[in-house]
């Protein structure tokens, strides 16, 4: 199975909706969807506030600092693209912002060693061949 060649991971595709998400990712900047009417704080982008259903919606830089929330070891190849790249860790990050405010990365090499739920990440962003920078966040180091 190794010497069997692998599709190539897959890439977000922007729209109307997330275009703006990207292109502040392109620039380092980390923007989450922020409701002008009552401040909440919406990703993935939404056409109506989760909270109050208003359509007075922009994009505002947040901090890039979170916390785990909860990760899970992948070790099967069995998504398309990644079957290269087991074992792999996926992160679900709560930004500090906002509670239950979640965004999804991954850890490349399974490192889990000093990984917990709890532990404070902060986002960089991950360049691709293909010219998009894609937000990961790794655990803060003291
Ligand atoms: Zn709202």
């Amino acid at each position: 199975m190794d010497n069997l060649r692998t599709p190539p991971r897959p890439l977000p595709q922007p729209d109307a909706l997330t275009q703006p998400f990207w292109d502040a990712a392109g620039k380092g900047r980390l923007v989450v969807q922020r409701c002008g009417g009552c401040g909440y704080y919406n990703h993935p982008p939404q056409p109506l506030c989760d909270r109050c259903s208003s359509r007075d919606l922009k994009f505002q830089p947040v901090s890039g600092r979170g916390m785990v929330y909860s990760f899970t070891v992948m070790r099967q190849r069995n998504v398309a693209g990644f079957e290269g790249e087991v074992p792999y860790v996926n992160l679900l990050v709560e930004l500090e912002e906002q509670p239950l405010l979640f965004m999804i990365s991954w850890l490349p090499g399974g490192a889990t060693e000093g990984l917990a739920i709890g532990q404070l990440v902060s986002v960089s962003f991950e360049r691709t061949e293909e010219g998009m920078a894609l937000p990961q966040f790794r655990p803060v180091v003291d």
